[in-house]
Order: structure tokens, then sequence, then C-alpha cells
């Protein structure tokens, strides 16, 4: 029995002198992790395609324990990705985050098609806008959907002054002061999350929020996602130190 199936490589390290151990994101199959005999050959024929980021059409023998990546075709190589410090540093986040939050082979076809989008955002230089799309549309897949329109508390529609709890959502300002850890937010931010969450993917490159917006964006959604990480990603503090000289286009 084999199974062949797109996937997306998450993560890859080195075994033995010449093989690689990769953690695959598939259409079909959810993460699984799997080993790639010979990879790290100059001529092998895996070398390309086992390679992070990668878009590939895989062919796996299940195994107890690891299974075999035997063959693979590669779809979208993501070499852009691999290339530029600051593309690559948006993109190990995306696929760490993805790691970090899901089981090993628990299919989404959904998330499967959220990362594969993310990732090609990305390769266009929409890092921030590919990080905040990713970060909020995969709490919603994952059941963590957060509520943007009612009260977390009282149910009550929520208007002009709104407050949001990394518990996945917004209190009106009288329920706020009973939610240790809720934030003001802007009605900016609260408009950017509704687009991020209900457009379509691909009308989300119209967008183009300002600054402060975006800055303000990341600081909310960083304590909605961390309140539903068992650890820190290690992808976080190398963004961070690059974030830290003036950013790039974006
Ligand atoms: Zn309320």
């Amino acid at each position: 029995m084999t199974w062949k199936t797109e996937g997306i490589v998450l993560r890859v390290r080195n075994m033995g002198e010449a093989d690689r151990v990769v953690t695959v994101y598939t259409k079909d199959r959810g993460k699984l992790t799997a080993a790639a005999r010979g990879a790290r050959r100059v001529r092998n024929r895996l070398l390309g395609s086992t390679q992070v980021f990668t878009h590939g059409l895989y062919l796996i023998f299940p195994r107890q324990g690891l299974h075999n990546l035997s063959q693979a075709e590669i779809i979208h190589s993501r070499q852009p990705l691999r290339e530029d410090l600051e593309k690559f540093a948006y993109a190990s986040y995306i696929t760490e985050l993805l790691d970090a939050l899901t089981a090993e082979e628990d299919p989404a076809e959904s998330v499967f098609s959220l990362l594969a989008s993310a990732l090609a955002l990305a390769e266009k230089g929409r890092l921030k806008l590919a990080a905040r799309a990713f970060e909020i549309r995969l709490m919603r897949e994952l059941g963590y959907e957060p509520e943007l329109y009612h009260c977390l508390n009282c149910r009550e529609a929520v208007r002009d002054t709104i407050f949001f709890t990394e518990q996945a959502g917004v209190l009106c300002q009288k329920c706020a002061p009973q939610v240790p850890g809720s934030v003001r937010i802007s009605n900016g931010v609260w408009e950017l999350m509704k687009k991020l969450l209900e457009w379509e993917f691909s009308k989300l490159t119209v967008l183009h929020p300002a600054a402060g917006l975006e800055e303000e964006l990341r600081q909310i959604m960083r304590k909605y996602i961390d309140f539903r990480l068992e650890y820190p990603l290690k992808s976080l503090d190398f963004l961070e130190t690059l974030t830290a000289v003036p950013p790039g286009a974006d």
C-alpha cells in the first residue's frame, strides 16, 4: 500500500550521513513524518523536493514509526522563501505555528489549502498580511474561531468601544473589566480582523493596512495565539530580531 498525496514540507532534519526526516502537511492525511533516504546526496531525486516549504506530490510508504517517502514531484518549489532572509523568517513562522498546533495524521484539507495560500502570498512579499491572515484563519480551522460580533460575556452586539480577549473574541465596554487581560482594540483593527477572516483569501491582496494598524493587530494576535500554544515558537525570536531593523517591503 502506498499513499500518493500533495503536501508541503514544514520541517526537515538530517538523519545519518545522507538521509532527511521530513515533516509534511499533506492534503489527504494531515501532518506526517517520513524518512527520505539519500535525500542529501547531490544527484538524489529527492534533494529538491524535500526542502522546507516545498509544495509537491509525494509518494509515501506507510510504516510503523517512521514512514518512508520514496518519490516526489515538485509542484511549487517555493525557492524565493528560502533565498530571502525576511521571507524565510515569515515562512518559518507560518510552518512552525501549524506544526505546533496540529497533531500527526489528523487530516484537514482546508488547513492544507490555507497553508498553500499563505506561503504563496508570502512568496509575493506580502509577509505581514500572509502571517496575520494565516493566524486568524488557522485558529478558525482548529476550532478557536474568534467571536467578532457579539460580546463573549453578555452576547450583546458590540459597537464602537471594543475589547478583545485571548479567549477568542470581543467584549463590550461593560463586560471587559470582568475579564482579566482583555485589551481595547481600535475599530480599524476590528474591521481588519473581520476582513482577514471572512474575505476570500485571493481578495486579501487588496488590503494595505497602515503600519500602526498592522502592529496593533500583530500584538493582539500574538496574545490570542500564545494562549493556545504549549511552548514558545523558535521562529518568533528570529522574526523579532529581523523586524527590529527597519522593515522591508510590505
Ligand atoms: Zn458584554
